[in-house]
């Protein structure tokens, strides 16, 4: 039954506010608008099916999400309200907590993978037909909606540099602030924050260096725009340091994108312009997965689907998942990812080239082992970014300029081996000259770095030039 007060009667109006993805208190419109209407209930539902039963479940990720909505509750406590855990499907608990509250409507920022989307409709559904109105509101992208940006002809753009373009010149929304306080409708049971074992979704991680939540998510953000902004142009593919690493608060909606663009519009030069052109790309990815939903199964070129000869090894897989392949870049990538449920883009790509293009295995197993693994771990930007780098999705580029060299790569971009030696600790001693190709070393050079190739560091599990010839045959007798 609602409390006196509660409904809309007043004129204002009780509603739930739902988080998703959205775990934050700034620049959210969904609670802005709810609070200026009247009594919340700040919520958020754990729905099985999306973390421990569904397509990518990931105990990194829900521990990441557990932390960042213990910071959240204790941001809207401090608000003046708290946060309601509840479990179960959505459509039945949003229904039942929304009669519980005596609420009338229910906010959420609107999603745009096809799973979030056929959930939406059918929570939508539920509540309508229990007469609680829903809305919809903006708040996970920079614009209101990147798959509503489409040609001059109206289709949906499949290069990613005509719609950045377009991306630019759309009107942004006013941005929101905190709310100054929050009322609470009193008397609902707010749940203990479970653990990961709780939601059946393996053991609790380890911590990562990302502290989670909100209240990290700003400091993070407003050092790097103070800081190191100012060269991400030149050093934002040092895998030691230079871009923002602020993915994770992204991914969870810890910062506002639209927040970032505006503080970015506040500083000049270069390093502000292309950062704004890497949140183009997340914006880029969720436009296609919006109007090509089926990118989540099968490959965007049509001629690359079934057609690529893909090779099951299991062996090779595992090598690569656990950064034994005996290529260093690739290795320390790959462990990097293991222990700290991150990667950088630069080594994101090299090891995504390194399964698909040198060891010719599907590059949905990589798409699955990175959702698995990654804290920011998102649908529509990790699929872009498999796709891209596989040459079978959108912004085509002919095959062979994507097949990374995992040794010119390290020389490029590791040259002391900073980066590598951090994550692959057996390779600390190696001299710098052998650190690209340590299997060169004589067996004295071993010795002397306490490191015998094959029983200390493994062999190259296979020939780079070979597979790059092997991968060129495969890719051309695909392509027709
Ligand atoms: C195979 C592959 C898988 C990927 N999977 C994911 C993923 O699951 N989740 C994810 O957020 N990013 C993913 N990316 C994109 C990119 O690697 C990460 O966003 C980036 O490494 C995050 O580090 P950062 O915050 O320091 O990025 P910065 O360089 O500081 O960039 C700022 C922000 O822009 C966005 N961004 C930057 N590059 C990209 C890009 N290429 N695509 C989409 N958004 C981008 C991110 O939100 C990032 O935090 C993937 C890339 C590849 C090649």
């Amino acid at each position: 039954m609602a409390d006196e007060g509660n409904g809309e009667s007043d004129g204002r109006v009780t509603s739930l506010v739902w988080f998703r993805r959205d775990l934050r208190t700034h620049d959210l419109p969904a609670l802005a608008t709810a609070v200026e209407q009247g009594p919340v209930v700040p919520c958020f539902v754990f729905d099985d099916r999306l973390i421990s039963i569904g397509r990518f479940p990931s105990a990194e990720r829900v521990g990441f999400m557990l932390g960042c909505l213990a910071d959240l509750r204790e941001t809207l406590e401090g608000l003046g309200a708290g946060l309601v855990l509840r479990r179960g499907d959505p459509a039945k608990v949003l229904a039942e907590l929304a009669a519980e509250a005596g609420a009338t409507r229910v906010h959420f920022t609107r999603d745009v993978s096809p799973w979030a989307i056929q959930r939406d409709v059918a929570v939508a559904g539920a509540l309508e037909g229990a007469g609680v109105e829903v809305t919809k509101h903006p708040g996970n992208y920079i614009v209101d909606d990147p798959g509503a940006i489409v040609s001059g002809k109206g289709t949906p753009y499949t290069v990613y540099s005509p719609f950045a373009k377009a991306w630019q010149k759309v009107e942004r929304r006013e941005m929101v602030g905190q709310p100054k306080a929050i009322e609470m409708v009193p008397g609902i049971e707010a749940g203990d924050l479970p653990t990961c074992e709780d939601l059946g979704v393996g053991t609790d991680p380890g911590t990562t260096s990302f502290e989670p939540g909100e209240t990290a998510a700003r400091k993070a953000a407003k050092a790097y725009l103070n800081g190191g902004l100012k060269r991400y142009g030149e050093l934002r593919n040092n895998p030691s340091g230079g871009s923002s690493r602020l993915s994770p608060y992204i991914r969870w909606g810890c910062v506002s994108p639209l927040e970032l663009e505006v503080k970015l519009g506040l500083q000049p030069g270069k390093g502000p312009r292309v950062f704004r052109s890497e949140l183009a790309w997340r914006e880029f990815y969720a436009a296609v997965i919006e109007n090509f939903p089926d990118v989540v199964v099968e490959e965007f070129q049509e001629r690359y689907r079934g057609t690529l000869d893909w090779q099951a090894d299991a062996r090779l897989l595992e090598a690569w998942q656990q950064g034994m392949t005996g290529y260093p870049l690739v290795d320390a990538g790959m462990r990097e990812l293991l222990a700290d449920g991150w990667m950088h883009n630069r080594l994101r790509m090299v090891v995504a080239s390194f399964l698909t293009k040198d060891l010719h295995i599907d590059w949905r197993e990589g798409e699955k082992w990175f959702m698995e693994r990654l804290i920011d771990g998102d649908m529509a930007s990790n699929n872009g970014g498999w796709q891209w780098v596989t040459s079978v999705g959108t912004d085509p580029a002919p095959y062979f300029q994507r097949m990374f060299n995992p040794m010119t790569q390290q020389e490029r971009f590791d040259p002391d081996g900073t980066y590598v030696r951090r994550w692959v600790p057996e390779l600390a001693s190696v001299p710098g000259k052998k650190l690209v190709r340590p299997w060169l070393m004589s067996d004295e050079e071993q010795e002397e770095a306490g490191c015998i190739i094959g029983r200390d560091y493994p062999e190259p599990v296979v020939d780079h030039a070979e597979e790059r010839r092997f991968a060129v045959e495969r890719y051309r007798a695909a392509a027709g």
